[in-house]
């Protein structure tokens, strides 16, 4: 049996006084940004606030979207940078950063050849809401994308001995002449100042942040979040602290299928409709195309009267999605032998259950979803028991808003300049993604934004 990897991070000994490149943040954006800067022969470190590595990156589930790929044309899908531009500009209402979306576009099929040149493998395809292809590209055993690019980063971390240090808080950035100065807390009340030649900005979003939340979105306070908990927006200030501009700060993404029954949210991930699960009301029938964007399934479900519905699928679209197995494991998936039988444990109306699913299967079958035009996640009956169904609200999930980059992951200020050697990328970024986020693209982004912050500041350092 292949042995268990384990990574430790490094003692907070070894921590050095100066570096080239100060990563702050361990998700996919930092980890990739630093075996890009690593490679380009800089000397970088990562500083992560937490004691676990991975931040949001680790709840990642369905895929990492890219266009033209190998992988694509292997599994005989032909797309485009052009459609998948397009697509993701209107899903996002036409409010993107064109100059970033247009080197996210073209650049993720070279991300995922830069993975695969890394033995991080993403051989299989499947669909997310506002894509008309399968861009999303996962593991081949279908196992959330996430965690597993996660501990992909962090073998090649090990291998090329990068200091990754946990529990090492960034506080603030300071500009100096020779450097950025950045102040950390180490545990209780130690402090200590380190310099960065350059910094990379990469400590995700703000979505467990209700601060900003109650500032930006004061209506979305009494939602659940599926965030970790260190998601609290702590890059936004220190950048805001050395001059850069915050933009479209209170588009913040709501996800539609969270299952929050129990104090925890879990977020069901878009790969289970992908893969054929439609969504019902209490009534027993559908009320949305459900690989609509994700603004447009939120919006339905939250207006029917009850405010969620039930993601319902069968055994096939249980052996095509592996983290059904996780959902089922901790208690979130009600199962029955027939249609009528799951009705019945739901307690919502047998006979329109049971037309409800005759009905899609026949859509199915025609291609043809005439009620609500649903055009993809389509390619399998939902006719082969046992039948499942997850009970799912919306909640808070993505924020869109954050630092002003430009297409180089520059920090921009107010007036637009480039706040010279700092960077940031990831979802701490914004711009990118408009009021939309499609399934798939923040992964993409993390490894697309994360290379190019650690070239961009080989091309500053070298300057
Ligand atoms: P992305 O998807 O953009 O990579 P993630 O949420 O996956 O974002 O990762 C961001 C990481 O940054 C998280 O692990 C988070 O704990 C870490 N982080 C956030 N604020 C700080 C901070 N002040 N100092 C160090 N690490 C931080």
């Amino acid at each position: 049996m292949p042995e268990k990897f384990v990574f430790t991070s490094n003692p907070i000994e070894q921590l050095e006084k100066e570096y080239d490149v100060v990563i702050i943040g361990s998700g996919s954006t930092g980890l990739t940004c630093a075996i890009q800067a690593y490679e380009l022969g800089l000397k970088p470190v990562i500083l992560e606030k937490m004691d676990k590595i991975g931040g949001n990156t680790n709840r990642a589930s369905s895929g990492m979207n890219a266009a033209e790929t190998e992988v694509q044309l292997a599994n005989g899908v032909v797309d485009s940078f052009a459609d998948f531009y397009k697509e993701t500009y209107q899903g996002g209402g036409k409010l993107n950063n064109q100059e970033m979306l247009e080197y996210f576009a073209t650049h993720t099929a070279l991300a995922v050849e830069w993975l695969s040149s890394h033995e991080i493998e993403l051989t299989d395809l499947t669909v997310t809401g506002g894509m008309s292809k399968k861009r999303a590209h996962r593991p081949a055993s279908t196992a959330p994308v996430g965690a597993y690019l996660i501990k992909g980063l962090l073998r090649i971390i090990q291998k090329a001995s990068i200091p990754l240090f946990t529990q090492v808080k960034v506080e603030h950035l300071k500009k100096q002449p020779s450097g950025t100065q950045v102040a950390i807390s180490i545990g209780e009340g130690v402090q200590k100042t380190i310099v960065g030649r350059s910094i990379v900005i990469a400590t995700g979003g703000f979505g467990a942040g209700s601060e900003w939340i109650k500032k930006y979105r004061p209506e979305l306070l009494n939602y659940k979040t599926t965030n970790h908990s260190g998601a609290t927006g702590d890059g936004l200030l220190m950048a805001q602290e050395i001059g850069a501009e915050l933009i479209q700060m209170e588009m913040i993404q709501i996800h539609p299928t969270v299952q929050q029954d129990t104090p925890h949210a879990y977020l069901i991930g878009e790969t289970v409709r992908g893969e054929g699960a439609i969504l019902v009301s209490n009534e027993g029938k559908r009320f949305v195309d459900e690989l609509n964007t994700r603004k447009v399934v939120s919006r339905a479900i939250t207006s029917l009267p009850e405010k969620s519905a039930y993601l319902i699928f069968d055994e096939k679209v249980r052996n095509r999605v592996k983290a059904i197995e996780f959902y089922n494991h901790i208690g979130l998936v009600e199962s029955a032998a027939t249609v009528a039988e799951l009705a019945e444990v739901l307690k919502i109306d047998k006979q329109n259950l049971t037309s409800t699913l005759a009905e899609w299967n026949k859509a199915v079958t025609t291609k043809s979803d005439t009620e609500f035009g649903r055009k993809t996640g389509m390619n399998n009956k939902l006719d082969a028991g046992p039948f499942y169904a997850i009970h799912v609200a919306p909640a808070v999930h993505y924020t869109m808003g954050g630092i002003h980059v430009d297409e180089r992951t520059r920090v921009l200020d107010g007036n637009g300049y480039v706040i010279p050697g700092i960077f940031a990328a990831g979802e701490v970024a914004g711009g990118l993604h408009g009021n939309n986020r499609i399934g798939g693209n923040s992964i993409a982004e993390t490894v697309v934004f994360g290379r190019q912050a650690a070239q961009q500041a080989f091309v500053y350092l070298k300057k």
